[in-house]
């Protein structure tokens, strides 16, 4: 097909959309809810008065469901406040990382903004525009209490798992290939899977970011221990789609004054605990 057709069939079938959408929105009164909003600063969002968050359920403690079942964390007190900042409320969208970290939902305009305990990566810069840093992390190897393993070398032989799409599977993926260790690597597709395969000895190691490992062993305590850790010096970003240079905007801009304010140290003592000296 010729590149002038399939810009007259997009043509017309986003004119049908729209006629489409009028004839809902005029039958419902409620068109705008349809076609998205603009805050007052002028920053366009999918959903009018809305602030629409993607992430991958679970992360604590930087997002998960608390006992009530609303979505709660490090990362959701953070884009509250930029929520806030835009006079709208945050909403929380649970999508498999894969779609988060590939650029898909936020250029599918399932969502404003990717909040998810994601690792600023080179890759990942080229498909999404991450805000500053928010937060720093390492990847920790967790192990049953008194089966503790101090180095992959160790792991030879024996199933080591990780969780799929992240980095803590890139590095160990990237430690096997370049050392030659015949480990067996296994992917979970979230970290609830990971961790239920440790706690049954279905691997005898597994490896995530360090602070989802501690939040782990407080709410689990006695069973798991981290047994090592390898220093990556990942920095976590918030992703826009690529080019959203407004919303990205109010994003920074709200990391920066609650950096001043003593928001972020606040929220910080909240879900991580004890910050490190800086
Ligand atoms: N920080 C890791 C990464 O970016 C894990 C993120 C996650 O699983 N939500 O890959």
């Amino acid at each position: 097909m010729s590149r002038m057709n399939m810009l007259g069939r997009g043509r017309r079938a986003a004119a049908l959309t729209a006629a489409v959408m009028l004839a809902i929105g005029g039958a419902a009164g409620c068109a705008k809810e349809d076609t998205g909003g603009t805050t007052e600063g002028g920053v366009a969002l999918v959903k009018a008065g809305t602030l629409t968050t993607c992430t991958h359920l679970p992360y604590a403690p930087f997002q998960s469901k608390d006992d009530s079942g609303k979505v709660v964390g490090f990362d959701v007190a953070l884009i509250d406040l930029v929520a806030t900042r835009l006079k709208v409320t945050q909403a929380i969208v649970d999508t498999p990382f894969e779609g988060i970290k590939s650029g898909a939902d936020l250029n599918s305009g399932k969502c404003d903004v990717a909040a998810a305990g994601m690792t600023i990566t080179d890759e990942r810069k080229k498909v999404l525009d991450f805000s500053d840093p928010y937060f720093d992390a390492t990847q920790a190897l967790a192990t049953p209490t008194g089966k503790e393993v101090k180095t992959l070398d160790e792991l030879v032989g024996k199933r080591l798992g990780v969780q799929g799409g992240t980095t803590g599977e890139e590095y160990i993926n990237t430690q096997v290939k370049d050392k030659n260790l015949k480990i067996e690597v296994v992917s979970y597709k979230d970290l609830a899977a990971l961790q239920q395969a440790l706690a049954t000895n279905q691997v005898v190691a597994a490896v995530n970011d360090l602070p989802v490992w501690n939040e782990y062993i407080k709410a689990n305590p006695g069973k798991v221990v981290v047994a090592a850790g390898f220093d990556t010096g990942e920095q976590y970003g918030f992703a826009v789609k690529k080019g959203n240079a407004e919303l990205l905007k109010a994003v920074n801009d709200a990391l920066a004054a609650a950096r001043t304010d003593g928001t972020y140290d606040k929220v910080y003592a909240e879900w991580i605990g004890e910050k490190p000296a800086a």
